[in-house]
C-alpha cells in the first residue's frame, strides 16, 4: 500500500482568477494511491495502524451504495490482509445487480451486508452494533465515512505538505472529518473552507464535533458554505454540468463531480462575488 505522499501541487492557470488577482494550486490527493484514493487514504492511515495495534483481523464499516469509503476500505483491507464488512444502506440492493463500487468492493474481498433504513440510521447505536458485531465480527468499527478522531489526526497532516505560500484551503465535505482535520492542521493566519456536497446544514456542526472530539475544542480558522450542493448527495443540474464540461477543457482536468465538482464550481462562484482580496493565494483540495 505504498503511497505517492506528498501529493503533488499544481498550480492551475486559470484567466477567471488571474483578473481577480487570485492564485489557485490543486493539491493532487487523487494521485495518493490508485485503489485507495484521495482523503480516503489519510482518513484510513491512523485507523489501519490501530486495528493491527489491537491485533483486530476484521475492519467493519457502514455506507451507502456509491460510498467512495466503503471501495477504500475494501481495498486497504484487500492490501493487509484484513477482512473487511461493509454495512450498506438499503436492503433492497441484495436482490439487484451489483453497481460499480460495490462490485469493485466485493473484489476486494469485502463482505456486503444490506441493511433497512432504520437498521442503517440507528447503526452507531449499541443495539444494533452489537448485533452486527456479534454476527460478523469481531471487528475493528470505522464510522460511515470513516470519520473518527483517527481519521481527523490523519487530514491534519495535509497541511504541512502546502509550504507557507498559501492563504486559503478549501475542501469539500461529506462527513467532515477531512475538514475538520485539516483546519486543525493549518498554520497560524491561514483558513479553511469546506463545501457542503448534501443539503441539511448540519455539517458545521459535525465538524466541530469532530474537532471537539479529537482535540478537545473546534478551531475558529474554518467555516461551512451550504450554498453549492446542488441539490443534494449526487445530484447535480447544468449549471454544474457546464462549470465542469468548461473546467476539463481549459485545463484538461475533469473533477470528480460529487464532491470535488461541487467544491470547485464554489470557489469560482465566490472568487467571482469578491469574497477573496486580490493577492490571495487559494489551495483547492482534489479529494479524489
Ligand atoms: C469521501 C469524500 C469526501 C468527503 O470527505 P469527508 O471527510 O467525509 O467530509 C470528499 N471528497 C471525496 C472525493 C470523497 O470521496
Amino acid at each position: 500500500m505504498r503511497p505517492c505522499l506528498p501529493s503533488p501541487l499544481h498550480e492551475l492557470c486559470d484567466p477567471r482568477l488571474t483578473a481577480l488577482g487570485l492564485r489557485l494550486a490543486l493539491k493532487r490527493d487523487d494521485l495518493i494511491h490508485p485503489e485507495v484514493s484521495g482523503n480516503k487514504w489519510r482518513k484510513l492511515k491512523h485507523n489501519l495502524t490501530a486495528a493491527r495495534g489491537q491485533g483486530q483481523r476484521t475492519l467493519l464499516t457502514f455506507g451507502g451504495a456509491y460510498s467512495n469509503h466503503l471501495r477504500a476500505t475494501a481495498a486497504a483491507g484487500h492490501a493487509l490482509g484484513l477482512a473487511t464488512v461493509g454495512v450498506v444502506r438499503g436492503e433492497e440492493l441484495a436482490d439487484r445487480p451489483l453497481n460499480p463500487s460495490l462490485a469493485f468492493a466485493v473484489e476486494h474481498g469485502m463482505r456486503l451486508v444490506f441493511v433497512d433504513r432504520a437498521t442503517y440510521r440507528a447503526k452507531h447505536t449499541p443495539q444494533v452494533l452489537d448485533r452486527l458485531l456479534a454476527e460478523h465480527g469481531p471487528a475493528y468499527v470505522l464510522p460511515e465515512g470513516g470519520s473518527n478522531e483517527a481519521a481527523v489526526r490523519g487530514c491534519a497532516e495535509l497541511p504541512a505538505e502546502l509550504g507557507d505560500d498559501f492563504d486559503v484551503v478549501c475542501v469539500a465535505v461529506g462527513t467532515g472529518g477531512t475538514l475538520a482535520g485539516i483546519a486543525a492542521g493549518l498554520p497560524p493566519g491561514r483558513r479553511a473552507i469546506g463545501f457542503a456536497a448534501l443539503g441539511g446544514g448540519f455539517l458545521a456542526d459535525e465538524v466541530a464535533d469532530l474537532q471537539r472530539r479529537t482535540y478537545g475544542a473546534p478551531t475558529d480558522n474554518w467555516h461551512v458554505e451550504h450554498g453549492f450542493h446542488h441539490g443534494g448527495y449526487a445530484r447535480r443540474g447544468p449549471e454544474l454540468d457546464t462549470f465542469l464540461a468548461d473546467f476539463a477543457a481549459r485545463h484538461d482536468f475533469a473533477p470528480e463531480p460529487i464532491y470535488v465538482g461541487k467544491m470547485l464550481f464554489g470557489l469560482f462562484a465566490l472568487a467571482e462575488r469578491g469574497t477573496f482580496d486580490p493577492g490571495t493565494r487559494l489551495i483547492a483540495v482534489v479529494t479524489g
